[in-house]
C-alpha cells in the first residue's frame, strides 16, 4: 500500500495569487487580485504592500459591485499562465 516513490517530481510549478470571490452569492465568480509569488507550497501567506482598506471591483460575470477588504483576500494557487493580462489591486 502507499504510493511508489519517485512519483512525485515533476509537477509543474505554480504561483500564488491573492484573490476574492464575488459576494453575489449565486455568481462565486473568483477575481484574483495580486501576484504573490511561486508556490511555497504553504497555505498561509502574508498579505504586503500599501493595501487600501477597501477594494472596488467590477465583476464580469455578474456585472455587479461589490467592495473588498484585506479580510475578503483568499490566497490561491494555479499553474501559469492563466493570469496573464492581471490587472493587480495594490
Ligand atoms: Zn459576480
Amino acid at each position: 500500500m502507499g504510493k511508489s516513490s519517485g512519483e512525485e517530481k515533476g509537477y509543474g510549478m505554480k504561483y500564488a495569487y491573492w484573490s476574492v470571490i464575488c459576494k453575489t452569492p449565486e455568481c462565486g465568480n473568483r477575481h484574483y487580485a495580486k501576484l504573490i509569488g511561486e508556490s511555497e507550497g504553504r497555505t498561509n501567506y502574508l498579505l504586503q504592500g500599501d493595501l487600501p482598506q477597501e477594494f472596488h471591483y467590477h465583476c464580469e460575470k455578474c456585472g455587479i459591485d461589490h467592495s473588498y477588504t484585506v479580510d475578503d483576500m483568499v490566497s490561491v494557487e494555479i499553474d501559469p499562465p492563466a493570469l496573464s493580462g492581471l490587472r493587480e489591486w495594490w
